[in-house]
């Protein structure tokens, strides 16, 4: 029988925050409440990912998974937010500007949570590395929200400064894969992580290309209202981008699980 990998999911991460909300509100926690969460857990059970190559024999110490619910809460908020200003921003031409930045905002706080699983895993064992890339792309991340929210900065003249914001978020991802290539060049998940890391980097700028140039809806006014207009590529590919941030999460997960540091 193949080793599974556990890995944290949604559910999870609600019955994580909810029981922490219940321990510390209420010291009887619901025997109903308790069913119904673990009844979510199973039924989203996705977690239980085989490996072909693991070997059974090989004993398994997990290592924390507090970046994946650091990467699941961003990524949560990002899909909520974006729902919330599509679903609202007719209801008027101001509200439709307010929602845009939020979109916007939801969209950077993936991007920024996004990071937090591959670099956390891949310099588990030079902590340093955390403080500096973590910290230099939350810190980017932070300035580019500010950014989105100001309604000075929010203006067409500056959308060439946005999009250069959100390059550098793309583009923050080559320094720590350069390195990662360095210290972990006898590693065998190398090629993998590198090719996922690569695709996160394309993904991200192209997305970003689309959010600067409006291309299609430019070429053809009108064509594109309703579907295939900049915006909704824009959408795709940060999801892309962060789902390809996953998969290398996972590759190195496993390896930091199976070999520690
Ligand atoms: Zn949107």
């Amino acid at each position: 029988m193949a080793n599974l990998l556990e890995l944290p999911q949604v559910a999870d991460l609600i019955t994580f925050l909810t029981r922490s909300f219940l321990i510390n509100g209420h010291t009887n926690v619901s025997y109903d409440s308790e069913d119904l969460f673990l009844g979510i857990t199973n039924l989203v059970n996705l977690r239980q990912i085989t490996t072909p190559e693991s070997d059974v024999t090989l004993p398994v110490t997990p290592v924390t998974r507090w970046p994946f619910y650091v990467f699941l809460g961003g990524s949560l908020f990002c899909l909520l937010s974006s729902s919330v200003c599509h679903l609202f921003s007719c209801h008027s031409h101001h509200l439709n500007l307010t929602l845009l930045r939020l979109d916007y905002a939801g969209i950077t706080t993936m991007i920024i949570t996004s990071f937090f699983p591959p670099i956390y895993y891949i310099f588990q064992c030079d902590p340093q590395w955390h403080f500096v890339y973590l910290g230099g792309i939350t810190a980017l991340g932070l300035f580019t929200i500010l950014t989105l929210l100001s309604p000075t900065l929010s203006t067409s003249k500056f959308r060439a400064f946005r999009a250069l914001l959100f390059t550098s978020m793309g583009l923050f991802g080559v320094v720590p894969g350069i390195h990662a290539s360095i210290v972990n060049w006898s590693n065998p998940r190398r090629n993998v992580t590198l090719a996922y890391e690569s695709a996160m980097a394309i993904f991200y700028l192209t997305g970003t290309m689309f959010y600067v140039t409006r291309i299609p809806e430019r070429l053809k006014p009108g064509w594109f209202d309703i579907a295939g207009h900049s915006h909704q590529i824009f959408h795709v590919l940060v999801v892309m981008g962060a789902l390809a941030h996953y998969g290398a999460s996972l590759v190195f997960l496993e390896w930091r699980d199976r070999n520690g540091c």
